[in-house]
């Protein structure tokens, strides 16, 4: 029998990169693309994709986007997050080192859905000792939207797991669970409310990690024999 893959986004979910990528973007932005960005206050990261953000940052600006500056702009970004994440090291949610360890110890593989670029997924995942976790993931940086991300990410599950569950703090990840046939666990741990995550259709909405052994019955019952595919 196959072992279950739990997939999982990082921002909101995991943690909280205490907004040094807000500052990251805007310097990176004027690296990569020559010019300053004019709003880096207003831009909205809950649930987006690194690439979409940029792609949305040189449109604002009136500039064509290349391959090469989006990939000038993620090296920059990447480098200054890391630099700033080694002064300030991410905080994580509570109960997240617990109900990542014993996820492992019963068996299942745990995979990332992410919109942060690969560098930066894996930045901040070693900042909060929380790299060791992970198997497989697929990033901001692969494709622009979530759900495609999450399709990637599933195409690169290890061939002796299957991955039933994607556990993420918005609406986009729970559209993005839903796309990919996978059951939505939502954490309230992010900038969304809970009520908006129920609404958004979530399998399960918890409020936060740190009751660890009623968050893994909740999560093995989405899968357990019997439960809905
Ligand atoms: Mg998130």
């Amino acid at each position: 029998m196959k072992r279950t893959a739990i997939l999982f986004d990082i921002d909101g979910t995991l943690l909280y990169a205490r907004g040094v990528g807000r500052a990251a973007f805007g310097s990176a932005f004027e690296g990569a693309y020559g010019r300053p960005y004019p709003d880096v206050a207003g831009l909205t990261f809950v649930g987006a994709t690194d690439t979409a953000v940029v792609r949305d940052m040189a449109a604002a600006c009136g500039l064509a986007s290349t391959p090469a500056q989006e990939e000038h702009f993620f090296s920059l970004l990447s480098r200054q997050i890391e630099d700033a994440l080694a002064q300030s090291r991410p905080h994580l949610y509570p109960g997240v080192p617990e109900l990542t360890a014993s996820l492992r110890r019963r068996g299942h593989t745990l995979g990332l859905v992410t919109g942060n670029v690969r560098a930066t997924a894996w930045s901040k995942l070693r900042h909060a000792g929380l790299d060791r976790a992970f198997e497989f993931g697929a990033y901001g940086d692969d494709h622009p939207l979530r759900p495609e991300i999450a399709r990637l990410s599933i195409a690169r599950c290890p061939p002796d797991a299957r991955p039933r569950v994607l556990v993420g703090d918005t609406p986009l990840d729970v559209q993005a669970a839903r796309a990919n046939g996978l059951a939505a666990v939502a954490v309230a741990t992010g900038w969304v409310e809970a009520a908006e995550l129920e609404a958004a259709g979530a399998d399960l909405v918890l409020p936060d990690f740190s009751d660890t052994d009623t968050c893994i019955a909740r999560i093995e019952a989405l899968f357990a024999a019997g439960a809905p595919q």
